[in-house]
């Protein structure tokens, strides 16, 4: 079975998952951000092997301690979509910026694209490609368990900020109302922030989401 943890890190509770395969114990972390003692005690205290790194878009809250935990891991990073470079080069000063410890710079393993897979054990997300936060922002979406993991795409009762350089937006509603609602109501999704929702509570009730906008 295909498990999924959220561990809130940094000073913006951002929802960091770590997901695991029970058949192979291989762990993956999404949006490693920060707190790396909370992120390793978590994959410890359930017998995990950190497998990959898989990044939704390159804001430090986000990637913050990635090029950290490839380091001492051996793992590869995974994502996000290559229009994200510049917030990558950007990571110093995103630390500084936010008073984040200082960011160790990484270069993606391997940049995904919409249409790619992950894979942790025996389980396989999809990546779809969702612009607008940041232009290489992307979702991952495990089929099984019929859950996506969306960033700072989509929240509980709001959609994710548009006014940093490279935001959009027109993209972010085009992302969400072409490729994630259109996944199912029944999907959950866990969002970089705050509580979990559904994609059908969403399309109701999300007042960013409304006909006409
Ligand atoms: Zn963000
Ligand atoms: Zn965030």
């Amino acid at each position: 079975m295909f498990h999924r943890h959220t561990l809130p890190v940094t000073a913006f509770s951002q929802n960091c998952s770590l997901v695991w395969c029970d058949e192979t114990n291989e762990a993956a972390l999404i949006d490693p951000g920060g707190d790396i003692p909370l992120l390793l005690g978590a994959i410890e205290e359930r017998g995990l092997t950190l497998k990959a790194l898989w990044l939704t878009h390159a804001h430090i809250d986000h990637a913050g301690a990635s090029g950290t935990l490839a380091r001492t891991h051996g793992v590869p990073i995974i994502g996000p979509h290559p229009g994200d470079q510049f917030w990558i080069d950007a990571l110093p000063q995103q630390s500084q910026m936010f008073g984040f410890p200082q960011a160790e710079p990484f270069a993606p393993t391997q940049w995904l694209k919409d249409g790619d897979t992950v894979t942790i054990g025996k389980h396989t997300l999809q990546v779809l490609h969702c612009p607008g936060h940041t232009p290489g922002h992307v979702v991952l979406f495990e089929p099984a368990t019929r859950h996506a993991f969306v960033g700072d795409v989509l929240f509980a009762g709001s959609i994710g900020r548009t006014d940093f350089p490279g935001g959009n937006h027109a993209d972010l509603i085009n992302a969400i109302k072409g490729k994630l609602l259109p996944l199912g109501d029944d999907i959950t999704f866990t969002p970089g922030h705050g509580p979990e929702s559904t994609f059908g509570e969403e399309r109701l009730y999300n007042p960013y989401l409304a006909a006409g906008r």
